[in-house]
């Protein structure tokens, strides 16, 4: 049985965003554009989980926390309440009003999905997940496995190669290489400072890493990404998948992707 989640949100690009990360997750989603029909839904879906956007027009997402809890039928749905500011105070009122976990834009995607396994731990999520949402890049190197996969977690080699441009100036790299570790790289770019910041989830050497990956500056959205190294001796093949790319960006990722592939191959074969 697939876990089904309510999606209730009035923005179109994040409604997309949580539909398409939670079917990535083998769930099912069902979108709600409009508060308004948000209890209509949730009694013809009967969903395991709530997703609860608290800015919306119409109705607020804390006016419809409250029907749902005090409706027999409803009340026993769990809750997760998704506020854009927190200011102060909201946390506690969200929490009062009934629902069961809150996270505040912008959305750490990891945070997001840890605290959905956490209340869907009835209903699991089936167990191959699709991989709609995601792109892939796939890239040959002429040097071993190992080195390929060292040269992601070496500050010094990162800076060199990892979200670098010609026209750049590296000025910050930062890695804890653990799970759950962070790292944060910044690149001056025409006098502006991009930073590029995440969470390590999987390190097994020297053939899985991945990461979670967010670009404040550009986008309040964190992506994930996760690579697979395979090939014996002096050869290498990488596979990169970026998860939780919207459709608009899938084609500028790529090619950044394979950009950035081509710039580690080229520091890794002037090495040798
Ligand atoms: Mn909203």
């Amino acid at each position: 049985m697939t876990g089904k989640i309510l999606v209730v949100e009035d923005n179109e690009l994040n409604l997309k965003l949580f539909c398409d990360l939670l079917g990535a997750h083998g769930y099912k989603a069902e979108p709600v554009r409009d508060g308004r029909e948000a209890i209509g839904k949730a009694q013809a879906f009967a969903p395991d989980l709530i997703v609860m956007d608290i800015q919306m027009p119409h109705i607020s997402g804390l006016e419809l926390i409250e029907q749902i809890k005090a409706d027999e039928s409803l009340r026993a749905i769990p809750i997760i309440a998704v506020t854009a500011y927190a200011a102060k105070g909201d946390e506690e009122r969200i929490r009062e009003a009934g629902a069961e976990a809150y996270v505040s834009k912008p959305i750490s995607l990891a945070r997001f999905i840890e605290e959905v396994r956490g209340l869907m731990k009835g209903a699991p999520a089936a167990v191959s997940a699709p991989d709609e949402d995601a792109i892939q890049v796939e890239r040959s190197f002429a040097v071993s496995g190992q080195r390929v996969f060292d040269a992601w977690l070496d500050a010094e080699h990162v800076g060199q190669w990892l979200f670098a441009t010609p026209e750049g100036e590296m000025v910050e790299v930062r890695i804890d290489p653990q799970v759950g570790g962070e790292y944060r790289i910044v690149e001056r770019r025409g006098g502006k400072d991009v930073a590029h910041v995440g969470r390590y989830e999987a390190i097994d050497p020297p053939s899985r890493l991945a990461f979670t990956l967010a670009v404040p500056a550009l986008s309040d959205q964190e992506g994930r990404v996760d690579i697979s190294f395979s090939g014996e001796g002096e050869g290498c093949t990488l596979r990169l998948k970026a998860l939780g790319v919207l459709p608009e960006y899938r084609d500028r990722t790529r090619e950044g992707w394979a950009t950035i592939l081509d710039n580690l191959a080229r520091v890794l074969e002037e090495e040798r």
